[in-house]
Order: structure tokens, then sequence, then C-alpha cells
């Protein structure tokens, strides 16, 4: 640290990113990115771009969001695209918590850090013992709620009546749904009944488009104009253009984006099968990674252990979930790798 730096930033502990090696022979199981590279027609768009690059971006990215737009049956007025959708999220921190911002105790970790980063008092609301969220706990709260849906790491859902009794009361609700398309229920769809409801998305995770940073908020209209008040005070050309071409190549290409979940879907399925077999238990995942706990064996060890045979997933020394590794969903055949590293290790 230097001298210089704004004491407030001083005690601010950094997210820890998963690790992300130079590639080799590592099987990586640990980021939770699709394992699938985005189509060919994903991949020309962008090459489309790169002759254009001597242009700044359309600020307002109109063709994205007209796009996202479509695809969710709802108004460009209603949606918002961001640098990811951590970008969107620390918007949401900065601008849209006047009165605190409450989450759980076991949930995404950027949560915490854009807390302390925006000096936002963050009530922290534990979940039940078998890592359910109990809607109730949310009673009374004035604090904007954030919740993971499905929530990370976890992999567990709440049902869009659950979310609905979260938006009985005037405060604002930002429902993170970075995973959804595995399997869980959109809460877009309540978007016409709830002024008070902001769902965010990312293309990180079903889309196949990590690398390229692209994430969005779906809101009312005057929530989003208050993201593009923050954006247009921070940076106006927050989307690139290879990016902005990525996303519109990648909505277009339905049956791709299908192909990929369905595979995930199924091989989550058959993993879950497989590993309950070996002494794991498992919750009950809607995303594309599986959490899971091994009756004999410590997380810990089974981590380091993959590891030293070139497997990488995750583990968290977090209290109440330092016994499970986070595993993220591959291709069959990484998973095949896993699977018979596994048996070696237990
Ligand atoms: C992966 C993830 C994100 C996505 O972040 P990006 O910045 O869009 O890559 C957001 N929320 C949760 C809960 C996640 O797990």
């Amino acid at each position: 640290m230097s001298k210089y730096i704004d004491p407030r930033y001083k005690d601010i502990k950094p997210y820890t990113p998963g690790e992300q090696p130079k590639a080799g022979s590592l099987t990586k199981l640990n980021t939770n990115e699709n394992p699938y590279p985005p189509s060919a027609a994903v991949q020309q768009a962008v090459q489309g771009q790169v002759s254009t690059l001597h242009r700044y971006p359309p600020p307002a990215a109109e063709e994205l969001v007209n796009a996202l737009a479509h695809q969710h049956g709802i108004q460009p007025e209603n949606v918002f695209v961001s640098n990811g959708s951590d970008e969107a999220l620390a918007f949401c921190f900065q601008a849209l918590c006047p009165n605190g911002a409450a989450f759980a105790d076991i949930t995404y970790g950027f949560y915490p850090v854009y807390s302390k980063l925006y000096h936002v008092n963050s009530k922290i609301i534990p979940l039940r013992q078998d890592f359910t969220l109990n809607p109730e706990d949310y009673t009374g709260l004035a604090q904007t709620l954030f919740i993971a849906n499905p929530n990370a790491p976890t992999g567990l859902a709440l049902s869009l009546a659950q979310l609905e009794d979260l938006l009985q009361e005037d405060r604002l609700v930002i429902v993170d749904e970075a995973y959804v398309d595995f399997g869980a229920q959109s809460a877009v769809q309540l978007l016409d009944r709830y002024k008070n409801l902001m769902v965010i998305g990312t293309f990180s995770k079903s889309h196949s488009l990590a690398g390229a940073r692209l994430g969005y908020a779906i809101a009312s209209q005057e929530l989003i104009e208050d993201l593009n008040r923050i954006k247009f005070s921070f940076n106006p050309y927050n989307v690139n253009r290879m990016t902005i071409a990525a996303g519109v190549a990648a909505l277009q290409d339905k049956a791709y984006h299908e192909q990929c979940k369905n595979a995930t879907m199924e091989i989550r399925r058959q993993s879950l099968d497989i590993l309950h077999n070996m002494g794991f238990s498992c919750t009950n995942s809607m995303a594309n990674f599986v959490f899971a706990s091994h009756k004999n064996v410590p997380a810990e060890e089974i981590y380091v252990k993959l590891k030293q045979r070139n497997v990488l997933v995750r583990w968290f020394a977090q209290p109440r979930i330092d016994n499970y590794v986070r595993i993220t969903i591959g291709t069959q055949s990484e998973m095949n790798i896993l699977f018979s590293e596994l048996r070696g290790i237990l």
C-alpha cells in the first residue's frame, strides 16, 4: 500500500476470484464458466468489429439493449447493460442502498466487498441450517435486498412465490440471476407487478461469454434511469464494441444456447448420482455447479489433492461451508477426469 491511499480504503478486503491458471493440462472446474466456447456466429460477429475499434462504442448500446428487451418481452427502457453483471451490482451498492443492504451469510462473495467499498451498512441474514432462505427473516427490513437466485455457492433456488413474499414490502429487491438458465424460474415475469424489483443477468455463465464481460439489469424505467445516471457519471463506454456484437449474436443463436445449457443440466444430473454413490451429499443445485460434502474426507483435503492431480475446484475457507467443495459442471470428458481422480483420492 502506498502512503497516498485514502485511509477509507485501507482495510478493504478485495474479492478473491477463482484461480485462472495459464491453461495447459488443467481440468478447470472452479469458476462456473461455460465449458463450451462461444458459437461460430458469435466469433464471427466479434471479428466483424475489429476494423472499427478506432471508434468509441455507442454509449447506449442500443442494438444490444433492444435485443435483450426483445428476448425478455419487455421494453428497451427497462434494460441497462454493464461491463459484467458485477458492474451493475456495484452501481446498485453505490446508488441504490440509501438504507443499507441486506443479504445472506452464504451468498455471492462480491456483496460484502461492494458493501465495504461504497460504505454501505449491510445486515447479514443467516440461511437456515440446510442453506435454504426463509423469506420471513426479511420481514420489516428497509434495506435493499440482494438475493442470488439460484444462490451461489449452494445452487439452491427460491420459487417465484417466495420472491413475491420478499417484494410485498416497499424496499428494493435485487435478484441476481447469474445461474437462472440452468433450471430456476426468472423473476423478469414479475416486473409488471413490482416497481421495487430489479433483476440482474449475465452472459458469463449460460452464454459462454465470461471473457467478454457482459451483464445487464432489468427494472422499471425509473430504476434504469438511476443506473444510467451513475454510468454516465463514470464510464459512458462501459461495454465495448466487440462485446456488444458478441452479446447480440449470442442472443440470436438460441439453438446453441439451448444445446449448451441442456448438456450442462444433463451432466449435472448424472454427476449428482455419481457423487452420491461415492459418499458425497450434495445440495439440490439449479446452477451449473454442484456443492458437495463427503461423509469421510474433509473438503479442504479433497480440494488440495485434486489440485495436486491438476483438477481445480473451489473451496471456501468460510464458516458453515468449509466442508464443501463447489464443482463447476464441465464437459463430459472433464467430469470423467474429475471422477477418476476423486476415486483415486477416496
Ligand atoms: C458469476 C456470478 C456473477 C457474474 O459476474 P459477471 O461480472 O457477470 O461475470 C454475478 N453474480 C453471481 C452470483 C455469480 O455467481
